[in-house]
């Protein structure tokens, strides 16, 4: 805690360190930094519980560079090889963790050099990069374990650093085997650090095998940020259309205004809701868990690079589901069940994920579990941005949520989730529209949606271009397939004319076309409604909500 209050700097890290960590805007350490980044440089086993979002990565990130570079000056005739093991349970945040790491020591020069390796390239292709032994890998440890059995990565004797990031998934995504094997090929000594958003039972096991005498670290922080920080909603909707409504209306009239991340419960609900954002004009990317790790990091680019505002997601979890394992081989559909969908096992969006500027996060389905509404929510709310989360519940949605809220309230039972106070009478106007609009996204619409996402991903495929190349007229073929059309847009729903919007929100809605393409940060200039004081772009893009009295506006959480 003494560190939280003096900061970085007062920790012993190397100057190049600290420098990086003013560049990136860190300025005291988080909860879990405090605790652990000393712990870690003294050389300790550690043992955390931290949720993503909470700066985990920095606080193993920090010691690890740390301990790297001091090797590396010590004895500068050490021999280059890999000497700290990052495993992930996903493309995703490999790519990620391999990011923050790179610009955590960006001013160490060519010191330090961060390799990622996950289901994203064919394993020959990332032999080269282990030629050149980085200091750093990171990746799955599905991955991992395929080069050290191909002999092109070797972890010992030089490996000085384990780290096993959001453990919990590790298992859940069955990595569990993999891990074992891994560990086979770790020299006797090294140190290990585990960090996981849960500390389950399941989990013990794990934590005998990597650690030696471990010191828990468990700040004492809730696993989603405060009010303060992250404002919570629910709204009651009493048909599927009114969610549709409700949603387009935030959207289109801006009342949610900011880059949002949806949540459906299935892949062709995500398809259906993108198609059917399109209807009015609003451009928004979805997030396919059938294609591979390579096009959905693309696809998360985008939206970071902000040229997506809405991003439409699934999440590992259905709705009462238990968590998605790794399809096993040989494995069979039970009967009556639809066949499981062929998720790729690296797959984890609301896990782990740092999508960019997320102002908020809206629930369009009722989350299965607790553990899926804290990895949804907390996409939204990272480091101190504030954010704000909207849950949508169908009557029959309702008994579900109301678990989460309980198992989410406070010490006096109070739920974190208020109410949002919306009239969906206000909105009505826009009912016709939104009727048009779902009729014209079709069950086949959604079909062929799935299509040219596949169609695409074919044609974009380098494994394919070699046989494309050998078969010209299998190209040709597929260029010139049917044309798919998922759904007729009805250029007029994109444009909300003002006598649509309802008088009571005229003051606080901003319809009009918006740009399909905007820059980062971009919606800060363009919402105008800058608060005072802040150069926070994060802080204009709330929902806006009416008052209590007609036409006073005030922030989603009642502020005035
Ligand atoms: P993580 O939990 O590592 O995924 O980090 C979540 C977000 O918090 C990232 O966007 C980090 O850049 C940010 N972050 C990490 N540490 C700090 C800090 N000390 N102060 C402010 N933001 C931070």
């Amino acid at each position: 805690m003494a560190a939280e209050a003096e900061g970085f700097e007062h920790m012993g890290l190397d100057g190049r360190l600290l420098r990086a960590v003013a560049e990136l805007g860190w300025a005291v350490p988080t909860a879990i930094q405090a605790q652990a980044i000393p712990l870690a440089l003294e050389g300790r086993d550690v043992l955390a519980r931290a949720r993503t979002g909470s700066g985990k990565t920095g606080a193993y990130g920090l010691p690890l560079l740390q301990k790297l570079l001091g090797i590396k000056e010590a004895s500068p005739a050490v021999p280059q090889a890999v000497r700290a093991l990052v495993l992930v349970p996903s493309a995703e945040l490999a790519r990620q963790v391999g990011h923050t790491l790179r610009r955590l020591s960006a001013f160490c020069g060519r010191q330090l050099r961060v390799a990622e390796l996950c289901g994203h390239s064919d394993l020959a292709d990332q032999r080269p990069v282990l030629m050149e032994q980085p200091d750093i890998v990171v990746g799955t440890p599905g991955r991992v374990l395929a080069h050290v059995a191909g002999h092109s990565l070797a972890l010992r004797p030089w490996l000085e650093l384990l780290v096993l990031d959001e453990a919990d998934l590790l298992l859940s995504f069955g990595f569990g085997d993999d891990i074992k094997a891994l560990l086979c090929h770790l020299p006797k000594i090294y140190q290990a650090l585990l960090v996981s958003a849960t500390l389950n039972p399941e989990l013990e096991a794990l934590q005998e095998l990597v650690l030696h005498n471990p010191v828990p670290v468990l700040p004492p922080e809730p696993r989603l940020p405060g009010r303060s920080q992250l404002q919570q909603f629910r709204l009651s909707c009493g048909t599927e259309e009114d969610k549709f409504l409700l949603l387009a209306a935030l959207l289109k009239l801006r009342l949610l205004r900011g880059r949002a991340l949806l949540f459906a419960a299935s892949l062709g609900r995500a398809l259906r809701l993108k198609l059917f954002l399109e209807q009015f004009g609003i451009a928004a990317c979805a997030l396919n868990p059938q294609l591979p790790a390579r096009s959905r990091c693309h696809v998360i680019a985008q939206f970071n690079r902000g040229l997506y505002d809405v991003i439409v997601a699934t999440d590992e979890e259905g709705p009462a589901e238990p968590p998605r394992q790794r399809p096993r081989k040989g494995g069979t559909a039970r009967k009556g069940q639809p066949p499981p969908c062929p998720q790729d096992p690296e797959f984890g969006v609301s896990r782990g994920i740092d999508f960019h500027n997320v102002a908020a996060v809206v629930n369009f389905d009722v989350p299965g579990s607790v553990e899926s509404y804290i990895h949804r929510v907390g996409r939204t709310a990272r480091g101190d941005n504030p954010g704000t989360a909207l849950t949508l519940a169908l009557p029959e949605e309702l008994e579900r949520l109301r678990r989460i809220e309980d198992a989410l309230a406070g010490e006096n039972g109070q739920s974190m989730l208020q109410p949002y106070e919306f009239r969906m009478e206000e909105i009505e106007t826009l009912r016709y529209r939104c009727r048009d609009a779902m009729r014209s996204v079709t069950k086949q619409a959604v079909r062929e949606a799935r299509l040219r996402e596949l169609r695409q991903e074919l044609l974009n495929s380098e494994k394919l271009k070699v046989y494309f190349e050998d078969n010209p007229r299998d190209l040709q073929a597929l260029r010139h397939d049917r044309p798919l059309h998922p759904a007729s847009v009805q250029p007029h729903l994109a444009h909300v004319p003002d006598y649509l919007v309802p008088p009571s929100l005229r003051g606080i809605a901003k319809p009009g076309p918006k740009k399909k393409k905007c820059p980062r940060g971009a919606g800060a200039r363009r919402g105008g409604n800058k608060p005072r004081g802040s150069g926070n772009p994060l802080q204009s893009f709330r929902f806006a909500q009416r008052g209590t009295k007609r036409g006073t506006k005030r922030g989603a959480g009642g502020t005035p």
